[in-house]
């Protein structure tokens, strides 16, 4: 027998919680409970203030900022501060353009780095964005490499030799499972593969270790747990030993060696700064510089203690309110297994989400069944997941969410 959850021991929860300052950080709205920064982080306090300067030096120095701010410079450190949170070296990212985006621009390297090899090897359900650039990449290369997708548990046997690359994604999108990093990077590399990771649900929630791992490659997005901002510029990493290797498919002009020599023919510039494509997007660069200032005082391996507490509150309060509405937990079973998510499958669960965000209780729905909860444990309570839990009960026990306006699907999900 466990003992019944009551609202005083979450409380008690947040009150023992090194993290809990932490909340006072970020801008959030009354009366919300934001279960989404998975999807889109929440607005730091000092981002506001950091664009504004920004928009004014641009006022005053126009063109001149350029050198006077070092905005040309801002990839490189921007990347830089993300390195220290992937386990990266300084100089092996590099801020530019979307996940998506950088996906092209390493997927393409991989396949020139490992020559006589042709497949990219992913998931099959993969994050959708990540196996559309490779189809589009097999597409523009006439077929000439393929994309070979497997369930989690047939990666291994399917690597063979004609794989060139391994495309993972390290936290599944819909089901927070996480995949052994190192074993499949160790795996990849026995069989002559890279290993490409993509970050996006992973960076600013757990500690990572690319290096450690040995990791080739790595993308992920800035906008989920590191607080860039609706839209923020992605990240990409290369692994020293690759950098001044790769070729770029796309050769723009900011990944020249000498952009402003305006010469006609490309040469890569020597670091990871070959990458670039164009002119980096100094006001989105501002804010996530906002953004991953706040982790340089937070220690990962207390955010990913937290994010499996909060995650372990969520579910053991969802079985002793929630039993009997046909929800299938559709996670790990082990937290340990599980990013800073709890996912549950409802044959409802679009109405069921849109029922809790009118109660302002903001979580989403991933088709075609998926109730998804993020837990961002810089600002996440534990009073907040109990009282989700709370509202969650409410909208099943009464079928709040059985009415026509909450099936009627937005845009954005
Ligand atoms: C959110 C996410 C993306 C988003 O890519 P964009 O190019 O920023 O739209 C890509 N991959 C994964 C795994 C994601 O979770």
């Amino acid at each position: 027998m466990t003992e019944t959850i009551t609202r005083a021991v979450a409380e008690a929860m947040d009150a023992g919680d090194a993290l809990g300052g932490c909340r006072e950080w970020f801008t959030l709205p009354p009366g919300v409970i934001y279960l989404d920064g998975n999807s889109l982080g929440a607005l730091p306090r000092t981002t506001s203030d950091r664009l504004a300067r920004v928009v004014e030096d641009w006022g005053r120095d126009l063109i001149a900022g350029w050198n006077r701010h070092d905005w040309i410079g801002w990839p490189r450190r921007v990347g830089d501060r993300i390195a220290r949170l992937i386990g990266a070296e300084p100089g092996e990212v590099i801020v530019a353009d979307s996940t998506s985006i950088n996906v092209f621009k390493l997927l393409a390297a991989a396949l020139e780095l490992n020559p006589g090899r042709r497949v990219i090897l992913s998931e099959a359900d993969n994050f959708p964005t990540d196996l559309h650039i490779a189809q589009g990449l097999r597409r523009l290369l006439d077929d000439a490499i393929d994309l070979r997708t497997v369930d989690a548990r047939a990666l291994p046997d399917a690597l063979d030799k004609d794989v060139a690359v391994l495309m993972l994604t390290h936290v599944h999108y819909r089901t927070g499972a996480i995949h052994d990093m190192a074993a499949l990077t160790a795996a990849a590399r026995r069989a002559g593969a890279l290993a490409l990771w993509d970050l996006s649900h992973s960076a600013g929630a757990m500690p990572l270790a690319l290096n450690r791992a040995g990791v080739d490659l790595a993308v992920g997005g800035s906008y989920k747990y590191l607080n860039g901002g609706p839209g923020a510029p992605a990240y990409l990493f290369v692994a020293e030993r690759w950098i001044d290797r790769i070729q770029p498919a796309l050769a723009g002009w900011m990944g020249h060696a000498q952009p402003f020599d305006f010469d006609t023919t490309y040469e890569p510039a020597p670091g990871i700064e070959r990458l670039l494509v164009g002119t980096p997007p100094v006001l989105s660069l501002a804010a996530l510089d906002a953004g991953l200032e706040l982790f340089e005082a937070v220690d990962l391996r207390q955010v990913r203690s937290k994010c499996i507490a909060l995650g372990e509150l969520f579910r053991r309060v969802v079985t002793q309110e929630c039993g009997g509405h046909g929800l299938r937990l559709a996670s790990p079973a082990d937290p340990e297994h599980c990013g800073s998510q709890v996912s549950y499958a409802h044959p409802d669960g679009y109405a069921i989400v849109q029922a809790l965000i009118e109660r302002r209780v903001i979580g989403d729905f991933r088709a075609p069944d998926v109730m998804r909860f993020g837990f961002a444990p810089l600002y996440v309570r534990y009073v907040d997941v109990f009282d989700a839990v709370l509202a969650l009960r409410d909208v099943l026990q009464t079928r709040a969410w059985d009415q026509p306006r909450f099936r009627l699907r937005a845009l954005v999900t």
